[in-house]
């Protein structure tokens, strides 16, 4: 009789380096890969739809390779807790292994279920694959966790220096009897009716190889420029890894010892160390992105909404150049350049008077990387309530951030071109007046105890 092993893989849908998958392999029974889509355990964040797109053409590569591997990817769906215990039952399992999370609600999620399996006797053991760090390891010398990046990334670089990452399995051996699964298409996570994913499948292609491709690509390429044209939007510098990350079609600790042997990648693995700092408040502050983490923000004015003016930002429809292209760009393809994040984010909330948590909430609906931690994260830090925050006081100006970093105008040519017209767009706002209104309404917080 085989007691087969079950690798529970959640936001890590890669063969490589995938620790969970390692143990479940050198086990040395069968391999059954399960995927749960929960939404319904409490406190679970639904995914948005940008974010239901990239999932379903990942789950079908990984699905392809899996078969070609000799294992099945199973798929089922409601509370993890009860899924995956009546997966370890219909498949007889003696162990499951899957790779740590660290937002609250999917913790207690975790432990329940760990505890749970444990007392009936299924082995269960879990592993570090998604942060180079994990939470804990990091402290300052009080004892405490680290609230301003640049010593919180030193203490990093101190400690023992990330794992090797773990080669890819070439074969995985499967169940004979295979298990029930759900169909992908059932789970409806492609949009239909409008089918409004046509500027994603252009832009992207889910999936680990290709993941990996890209990898390789920007190290190869464009690793030298990157310090210097990274905040240019139409540069094209940047990795495009962010989704790969999320959705851990590659892993931290490759893109880590592969640009680590280029021996020119300290500016970019900053950028990663920005992310475990995300990943890091996250694991301290759950409510990140609900709740300000400095907690005067609370006292923070905000006006009325104004409908019009947040379905305007939505659209791309401020007659802010930038902002406006950002917008667009963020539609058609799901990503947004992290400059023009930053100018479109500081718009709605400081020009607009717009809570973050709107903003927010309109991202994590519409990026292929929604992160359940950078995106709050970076959101506070815009707004000034966040972890080591940009001041509020300093405001974005869209327009001379358009001439620093777009001088030329191809970002806003390719996203906004009716801004280059003889009749441009009209700002729905005055940027020098509202910059004074959110001065003003800055003066509450500032008035307020610290929180
Ligand atoms: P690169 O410059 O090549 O950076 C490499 C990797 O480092 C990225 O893939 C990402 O994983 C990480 N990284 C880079 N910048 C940051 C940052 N500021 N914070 C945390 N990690 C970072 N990033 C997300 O992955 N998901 C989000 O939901 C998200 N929401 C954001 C919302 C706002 C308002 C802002 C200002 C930024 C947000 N970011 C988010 C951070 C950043 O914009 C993206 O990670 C970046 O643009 C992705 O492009 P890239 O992979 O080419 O980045």
């Amino acid at each position: 009789m085989s007691s087969p092993s079950i690798v529970w893989l959640r936001d890590d849908l890669r063969l490589a380096d995938n620790p969970a998958l390692r143990a479940a392999i050198d086990r040395d029974e069968p391999v059954i890969v399960l995927y749960v889509l929960d939404e319904e355990s409490p406190g679970i964040r639904p995914l948005g739809g940008a974010a239901r797109w990239w999932l379903h053409h990942s789950l079908t590569s990984l699905g392809e390779r899996l078969a070609e591997r000799g294992a099945r990817l199973v798929l089922r769906r409601g509370p993890a807790d009860r899924v995956v215990k009546e997966t370890v039952t219909d498949a007889a399992a003696g162990a499951v292994f899957w790779n740590r999370r660290y937002g609250g609600p999917e913790r207690e999620v975790d432990a329940a279920l760990k505890a749970a399996l444990r007392e009936d006797g299924v082995e269960v053991s879990s592993f570090a694959g998604s942060v180079l760090f994990e939470p804990w390891t990091v402290k300052t010398g009080a004892g405490t966790h680290f609230s301003v990046f640049t010593p919180f990334w030193r203490a990093c670089l101190g400690l023992p220096a990330p794992r090797a990452p773990l080669p890819e399995p070439r074969e995985i051996a499967g169940v004979r009897h295979p298990i029930p699964s759900d169909e992908l298409a059932d789970w409806g996570l492609l949009p239909t009716d409008p089918d409004w994913a046509g500027g994603l499948r252009e832009a992207w292609e889910p999936g680990e190889p290709a993941g990996r491709r890209r990898l390789r690509e920007f190290l190869a390429h464009d690793l030298d420029g990157y310090g210097r044209a990274r905040d240019e939007p139409s540069a094209g510098a940047t990795s495009l890894l962010s989704p790969r990350l999320r959705w851990g079609e590659v892993s931290p600790f490759t893109v880590w010892h592969e640009a680590v042997e280029q021996g020119r990648g300290a500016r970019f693995l900053s950028e990663l160390g920005w992310r475990e700092f995300a990943w890091h408040t996250l694991f301290h502050s759950p409510d990140l992105a609900t709740t300000n983490l400095r907690r005067e923000f609370d006292a923070f004015p905000w006006p009325r909404l104004n409908p019009a003016q947040l379905d305007a930002w939505q659209r791309g429809r401020t007659g802010v150049a930038l902002v406006d292209a950002g917008m667009h760009e963020l539609w058609e393809t799901g990503y947004m350049h992290n400059r023009v994040r930053m100018v479109a984010a500081s718009f709605l909330v400081k020009n607009l008077l717009v809570d973050w948590r709107r903003g927010e909430q309109w991202f994590w609906d519409t990026l292929v990387d929604a992160d359940a931690a950078n995106n709050p994260f970076n959101w506070q830090w815009v707004a000034g309530s966040g972890a080591d925050a940009a001041p509020y006081f300093r405001i974005f100006n869209p327009d001379l951030q358009a001439k620093k970093f777009d001088a030329d105008g191809h970002y806003v040519r390719r996203w906004a071109p009716e801004h280059l017209s003889d009749e441009p767009p009209e700002p729905i706002v005055d940027l020098g007046e509202t910059r004074k209104a959110a001065l003003a309404a800055y003066d509450v917080v500032k008035r307020a105890p610290r929180g």
